[in-house]
């Protein structure tokens, strides 16, 4: 009897008991917008910011409506407007292209490795070829390049490296964190990352004049002080007249459930990856089956899984999804004709003029991904593993 895998794909932990009575303890109290305090009160937004920015180690955060409304902030405090080439990954997910476009930027897509990180030889041929002085760099399902190269690379050309962090919350590279490289990064806290507020994002930076900006442009209309992560009242002075209000405040509910998650943030990312671990022994030496080995400076967050069916036909990769899914293991496809469900490449992005990639083509099509929540367990992973071991061979 083959073994048949019953757990959900998309089901998260509930929420820490904490977390529900700070919701409870807001809407009691009726404060949900963050500037809406009692006489001497911080509200949870703002607790928020000033925990989130000392355990990223950065000087400034600002928390937003979601991880995309962060990235559209980020570009147009970083001075992206309309025309602006922003070069960014061609293998990602939809909001990254999307933030770009939001401001009226034009996406210049950059090709994948093999070892699913940004290529860093494209990089620099597309950087000589376009001019972009913007590099919006995703870590795509938590893969981390070489940010030494990569910081030398856009140093030495002037770039502004905003950073996609929606999968590498929690996550290092060389010992420093993801998103301490760079200009800027942005978060997710959207029910399927790190942390779970249904939708949120967070910013954060050491540039007081684009902490600045970026409260602004949130909605901070006049009230920036009674932020605590956010730079003093001299940074604010140059800009308050000339930001664009652009509604896309985080509210105290989402702040209040966030906070307990904070504190658990490290504990969870290490149960991730146990996960992962366990998952990827189960996935080693399939004949035809490539895992992404990962680099020892990298510690990723193992919240989800990839592997490569590399050069094998549509048709071969067609049945093994239907047959892992058949067997309850819903496997993403990046090589599927149509975007399916949250996955989608950038030809399917018409918006963005792209030129033809073969080398990123050939590593997309072999891309199988699947995320490992928190709700599975260690047993969980080895047979979900054996499943797809299995119909991977065939
Ligand atoms: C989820 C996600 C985002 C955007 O986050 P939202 O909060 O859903 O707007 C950005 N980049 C990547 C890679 C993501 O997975």
């Amino acid at each position: 009897m083959a073994e048949i895998f019953t757990g959900n794909f998309t089901q998260q932990l509930p929420l820490p008991e904490a977390s529900i009575a700070a919701a409870e303890a807001v809407m009691r109290h009726g404060r949900l917008h963050r500037y809406n305090t009692a006489p001497g009160e911080v509200g949870e937004v703002a607790r928020l910011e000033e925990e989130f920015a000392a355990w990223q180690g950065a000087r400034y955060c600002l928390a937003v409506a979601s991880g995309g409304a962060a990235i559209t902030l980020a570009l147009r405090a970083a001075g992206v407007g309309p025309g602006v080439p922003v070069l960014t990954n061609a293998f990602t997910l939809a909001p990254v292209p999307g933030a770009v476009a939001a401001v009226g930027g034009e996406p210049v897509f950059v090709g994948v490795t093999e070892g699913l990180v940004i290529d860093l030889e494209d990089l620099a041929a597309k950087i000589a070829e376009t001019g972009a002085r913007h590099l919006l760099l995703s870590h795509m399902r938590g893969h981390v390049c070489d940010m030494e190269a990569l910081m030398a690379l856009c140093g030495g050309a002037g770039i502004a490296v905003i950073e996609d962090c929606a999968h590498t919350m929690g996550a290092r590279w060389n010992g420093v964190r993801s998103g301490r490289h760079g200009r800027v990064a942005c978060f997710s806290t959207q029910t399927y990352k790190h942390m779970n507020s249904g939708e949120g994002g967070l910013l954060t930076t050491d540039d007081a004049d684009l902490a600045a900006r970026a409260v602004l442009m949130s909605g901070s209309y006049m009230l920036y002080d009674r932020h605590r992560a956010a730079p003093g009242p001299e940074a604010f002075e140059g800009l308050r007249l000339e930001m664009p209000n652009i509604s896309s405040r985080m509210d105290n509910l989402r702040a209040a459930v966030l906070r307990p998650q904070l504190a658990g943030l490290d504990a969870a990312c290490a149960a991730w990856t146990e996960r992962y671990r366990v998952a990827e022994a189960g996935l080693r030496g399939v004949p035809g089956l490539t895992l992404v080995e990962r680099p020892q400076h990298e510690a990723f967050v193992g919240s989800s899984i990839q592997v490569l069916l590399l050069d094998r036909p549509d048709a071969e990769i067609a049945r093994v999804v239907a047959g892992c899914r058949a067997r309850g293991v819903e496997l993403k496809w990046f090589g599927a004709a149509e975007p399916e469900g949250f996955t989608s490449v950038y030809r399917h992005w018409r918006y963005a003029q792209a030129a033809p990639m073969p080398a990123s083509d050939r590593v997309l099509r072999a891309i199988l991904d699947m995320r490992l929540p928190l709700t599975f367990s260690l047993e969980d992973c080895a047979l979900i593993a054996r499943i797809i071991a299995e119909e991977a061979r065939g």
